[in-house]
């Protein structure tokens, strides 16, 4: 092997694109079919469209292996189920009786059948449909969609090569959960031998059917696994390799660096390893050369990054490749990942300056950046010298602009010591302060911020866009809805009030939108789940808080009223989570930055007379890194950027902070280090298992294990919540325990709104009268 020849060989890939098409027509066609307006053919032949404008969009960019079966109706976990004929019991009948709709009951729900569970796909905002195992399941072959969309690239005649795209075996079984019924702690894993076949069966389908390669995507291996998970992996691929009637395949993991799995890989009998090289993923290189490289074998390497919007940086990456070509019998080029994770095209894009825009690749640009490098990779870099130069040129212009280096605030966060993420007195002190500062009963009753986001605000937030109304008309509408939401409050008896958040049209984009650093895109939609899609907001310079942001509404809610209204902001770990965030300074250093121009709010709005301050972080576990192993350097700098947005007020000032999770007890000692006051989090469905969790650990602050379930519109009784606000007072003494909802409220309508936080304060009275 000559590094000559595997460069001459260099192909370009990717492994997924952006499936809702330029205008989300992918949404529209399929909530239109939901609600009947478009018919099971119409949604059909949209859908094929959408694929064949992408594979000619892939075509043009100069990419010659394109990814088929990775669009989806809904999400391709959901796919690989149906795929490998998984489909809950509950399902079986609505599945036989009309795939398509028994495929949108399973994502779902009808009236009378709950959905498969939706979670995070790793560490990224989209979320799959949990697959739902037991010892009972029976696999069975389907292996139509994969065929057909196999096919239907194929056919085209563009002279691709279509590649079909799998979720594999293992990362299969490792994400799936018991079954409803099913032990808690029966292993999917061990339902491989009875997955495999199918796996082979579909397969021999696909090599029926043409395909010369089939990716299985294995990024479940790139999180920390066991030595069995491992044993189990390499079985897999023994036995899908030791198959006669196969096409060639290619096993890609993506996201991480993969920890013990490249022997595993290296070893096994397959033609191709696909492997993330972006920077986070860097170990990668040095593990491939640990295992003596893939003799023999093809590497696709990821080394345009998936994940983030920015340009790539070709002669760092032609970098990579060069050290990567003695390592393997072939490399070809891809992005790390799937594109589904960025918005679609950059050109889109009419509001963003040209100076800034070129900063930017979405999945259109990636794709030019992917076949750039394959042909200088190829055919040396001469041939690309223009657009290397141009590049570099792109890349100064971003690393010396003012939007990137703003000195002021980069002095400002080099100068912060460790007494400005610490607050003046310890919880103990601040605590008793607190309680005589704000003369709230025992179990004080609150909620979480939002109060339903109505059709009228929308409407308002519509009109003002569109100017029908103006900035004062919209302030007048938005004004009547706090005076509305502050009288109910009163009315209902609760004892730290709200503003409601009618202003904020979602809780990153609100405060990206006033935050000097930040940029919003029109058209960068990535899908979250299903026909959902989010713009997440850009972080591409230094932050700073040109003025304030919330205080004008806190503070007229607070004229309202004589009880406290309490300040909400989003923590900057949220900030970065649910954003596009810099790649060219490290993620702490960008958490302080955020951190300090919140910081700024939180101080203004103690000035402007605000006891209570809540600080919302419902993404700091979700942010947790893929590796348990780089997951104390991630908490250090996250619960420092939540000191420093909270330590500058005084201590009779009540910090407070929101996660919307029920699982948390590995991550215990990080809310503690949060030095928060009062903490909310999500508990009615556990029946307070968050507070016995809370006990256990010895959490030795104020808290709210939510009483109420704000992720259905049912009212629970009042009986109900006391019974849940007995339970919690087992684990967590009266002088401590708060009485809240879960989450916000902002998806709720109003009736049951009024009728559960009635309740809720009906319950904690009764309480009350028990202590
Ligand atoms: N304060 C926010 C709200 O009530 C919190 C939302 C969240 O936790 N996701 O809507
Ligand atoms: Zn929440």
């Amino acid at each position: 092997m000559t590094s000559k020849s595997a460069a001459a060989a260099a192909r370009t890939t990717v492994y997924g694109y952006p499936r809702q098409g330029p205008n989300r027509e992918l949404k529209k066609a399929i909530e239109g079919y939901w609600k009947g307006r478009v018919t099971a053919d119409g949604l059909r032949s949209t859908a094929a469209g959408l694929r064949r404008a992408n594979w000619r969009q892939l075509a043009e960019a100069g990419i010659d292996e394109v990814p088929t079966g990775d669009f989806s109706y809904y999400d391709h976990v959901l796919d690989t189920t149906v795929m490998v004929g998984a489909v809950p019991d509950r399902h079986r009948d609505a599945v036989a009786a009309d795939p398509i709709d028994g495929y949108f009951a399973m994502a779902r729900g009808t009236r009378d059948v709950a959905p498969l569970e939706m979670t995070k796909w790793f560490d990224t905002n989209y979320h799959y449909l949990v697959p739902e195992l037991g010892p009972e399941t029976v696999f069975a072959a389907d292996s139509a969609k994969q065929v057909a969309e196999f096919e239907e690239a194929a056919g085209l005649g563009l002279g691709l090569t279509a590649r079909p795209v799998l979720v594999g075996p293992v990362t299969y079984l490792l994400l799936a959960k018991p079954a409803p019924g099913v032990a808690a702690d029966f292993e999917p894993l061990t339902l491989l031998d009875r997955l495999l076949p199918v796996y082979a069966e579909v397969l021999a389908d696909l090599r029926a059917a043409g395909a010369e390669w089939v990716q299985l995507d294995e990024p479940a291996l790139v999180q920390d696994r066991t030595p069995a998970e491992l044993n189990a992996a390499a079985r897999a691929y023994r036995e899908l390799g030791d198959l006669t009637d196969r096409p060639k395949l290619l096993v890609a993991s993506y996201f991480d660096r993969l920890g013990e799995a490249p022997p595993v890989l290296a070893k096994a009998p397959v033609e191709g390893l696909a492997l993330d090289f972006t920077e986070s993923a860097a170990a990668n290189l040095e593990a491939l050369a640990a295992v003596g490289g893939l003799p023999g074998k093809r590497l696709v390497a990821g080394v345009v990054s998936g994940r983030n919007i920015w340009v790539n940086d070709l002669s760092k990456s032609l970098a990579t490749l060069g050290t990567l070509l003695g390592l393997a019998d072939r490399v070809d080029v891809s992005a790390s990942c799937s594109l589904l994770h960025v918005p679609l095209d950059a050109s889109a894009e009419r509001d963003i300056e040209p100076q800034i825009l070129r900063w930017l690749a979405f999945a259109k640009q990636k794709t030019r950046e992917v076949a750039t490098l394959a042909k200088g990779l190829a055919q040396g870099t001469d041939t690309i010298a223009a657009e290397l130069a141009a590049n570099r040129a792109d890349l100064a212009s971003r690393a010396g602009s003012p939007v990137t280096r703003n000195p002021d605030v980069r002095a400002r966060a080099t100068a912060v010591t460790g007494a400005d993420a610490r607050r003046s007195q310890p919880y103990a002190e601040r605590a008793a302060a607190q309680r005589a500062h704000l003369g709230l009963p025992l179990l004080p009753t609150t909620t979480i911020g939002s109060f339903p986001q109505t059709g009228e605000l929308r409407t308002a937030r519509a009109d003002l866009r569109a100017g029908r109304i103006d900035t004062a008309g919209y302030e007048e509408r938005i004004k009547a809805e706090i005076r509305e939401v502050i009288a109910f409050q009163e009315k209902a008896g609760l004892d730290v009030l709200v503003h409601g958040e009618a202003e904020r049209n979602d809780m990153v984009q609100y405060f990206a939108e006033q935050l000097t650093g930040y940029l919003a895109t029109q058209h960068g939609w990535v899908q979250s789940y299903g026909t959902r899609y989010v713009r997440p907001p850009i972080l591409a310079g230094d932050i700073s808080r040109p003025a304030p942001m919330t205080v004008r509404w806190t503070s007229y809610a607070q004229s309202l009223t004589s009880r406290p209204v309490k300040g909400m902001l989003t923590g900057p770990v949220t900030m970065l989570a649910w954003s596009f965030v810099r790649d060219d300074q490290p993620l702490a250093d960008t958490a302080r930055q955020v951190a300090l121009a919140l910081r700024d709010e939180v101080n203004d709005l103690e000035a402007a007379g605000t006891s209570v301050i809540q600080v919302d972080e419902p993404a700091l576990r979700e942010t947790l890194p893929l590796r348990a192993a780089d997951r104390p350097g991630y908490l250090a700098w996250a619960t420092e950027a939540f000191r420093l947005t909270t330590g500058g007020v005084r201590p009779d000032t009540q910090v407070h902070t929101h996660m919307c999770y029920a699982e948390f007890g590995d991550i215990v000692r990080a809310i503690d280090d949060l030095d928060a006051d009062v903490i909310s989090l999500e508990a009615a469905r556990s029946h307070m298992q968050v507070a016995r969790e809370l006990a256990a650990h010895g959490y030795p602050r104020e808290a709210g294990p939510g009483v109420y379930d704000i992720h259905s519109p049912r009212v629970p009784g009042r009986e109900e919540a006391a019974e849940l606000l007995r339970t919690g007072l087992r684990a967590i003494p009266a002088e401590r325990l708060w009485v809240n909802p879960d989450c916000g409220l902002k998806t709720r309508g109003w009736p049951e709104t009024r009728a559960s936080l009635e309740n809720l304060v009906a319950a904690a009275r009764t309480v009350r009268g028990e202590l």
